[in-house]
């Protein structure tokens, strides 16, 4: 039987590619605001808190099981950072090429430029359950100060995957969905919700 999933974001890729894989499993994925569930907030100091959050909301709004997801790069030689802030690190509106100003530039002393993409997912059954299923994925690089590519988001064309020799920005999409902190996340808690069925 198949049971209806809201996904705790209206991101149409994330929507499709959260779809290709939970679809075989009997899930029916379908965006929050088809339900018309607001943002919630992302208050929390962790990625996994913020998470959780939201899918609950989700849950608690529509009265159906929901999925979340948290991410953002975390890049070592600034103690993680941005981390949970990473959509806006440069602060608002959110702008991808100010967030990339800004950490080549918070970068620029230091040697070390590696940095990690890190990706949680949090499934609940309904807003209180005991036992949310959580699924997580790091996805290492090197963060280059000259941008390369066009595909992707965020901080991609500046994150350099050295044993592709190019950046993110410049994998097909595909190519991203089988090594990325994303991809590696929902292969895990499609595996972990396949052992509960
Ligand atoms: P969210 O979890 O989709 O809200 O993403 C948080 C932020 O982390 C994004 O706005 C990006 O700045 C960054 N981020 C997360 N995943 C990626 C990625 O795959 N590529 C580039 N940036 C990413």
């Amino acid at each position: 039987m198949t049971q209806r999933l809201i996904l705790a974001s209206n991101n149409a890729g994330k929507l499709k590619e959260f779809a290709q894989l939970l679809g075989p499993i009997g899930f029916e994925l379908h965006p929050q605001g088809e339900f018309n569930v607001p943002e919630a907030e992302e208050p929390f100091g962790t990625f996994v808190e913020n998470a959780l959050q939201k899918a609950r909301h989700a849950a608690r709004l529509t009265g159906l099981p929901a999925l979340a997801d948290d991410s953002g790069v975390c890049v070592n030689a600034l103690g993680g950072a941005p981390g949970v802030y990473s959509a806006r690190f440069a602060g608002e509106p959110k702008s991808d090429a100010r967030n990339n100003e800004k950490l080549i530039a918070d970068l620029a002393a230091h040697a070390d430029k590696s940095a990690y993409y890190y990706c949680v997912l949090v499934y609940v059954r309904h807003p209180d359950d005991p036992q949310p299923v959580i699924a997580d994925g790091v996805w290492r690089g090197q963060l280059v100060d000259t941008p390369r590519g066009a595909g992707g988001f965020g901080y991609d064309p500046h994150f350099l995957l050295p044993e592709f020799g190019r950046t993110a920005a410049e994998l097909a999409p595909e190519e991203k969905n089988a090594v990325s902190h994303r991809g590696q996340a929902l292969r895990a808690l499609v595996d972990k919700l396949g052992k509960l069925k």
